[in-house]
């Protein structure tokens, strides 16, 4: 008979990994893994899913635009950590011609457009 749940693992226990939004990088929960395939440890920290405030803004058809590092390519761009969530009228007027939910921009682009909200 098959258990539904999660198979304590030996060495790590339940095994948590921290689940963080993937767009902020805010604390969600907790996920727990237990046994996995070799008996590998979680990661300490996974990025997956959405938390209610970055949520909120893609439900409402805003923008999410993500600071990263001038001249960073490819899907895990190095993060500055300054993001801001924009409303649907603005993602209108400024950036109606991106479609994704999320973005990323270069410091050198986001700073003169948002810095003054992020704190410098
Ligand atoms: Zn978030």
């Amino acid at each position: 008979m098959e258990e539904k749940g999660i198979t304590l693992s030996p060495k790590h226990g339940l095994n948590p990994s921290i689940t963080h939004c993937e767009c902020c990088g805010k604390e969600i929960g907790l996920a727990l893994f237990g046994r996995m395939k070799g008996d590998k440890e979680a990661p300490k920290d996974i990025y997956s899913g959405l938390c209610d405030d970055c949520q909120k803004v893609i439900d409402s058809k805003g923008l999410m635009i993500i600071e990263v590092r001038d001249g960073e390519t490819g899907n895990e761009p190095y993060r500055t950590g300054r993001i801001v969530g924009i409303t649907k009228d603005a993602r209108e007027r400024m950036f109606k011609d991106v479609k994704s939910p999320i973005v990323y921009m270069e410091q050198s682009m986001f700073g003169p457009m948002f810095g003054k909200y992020c704190g410098n």
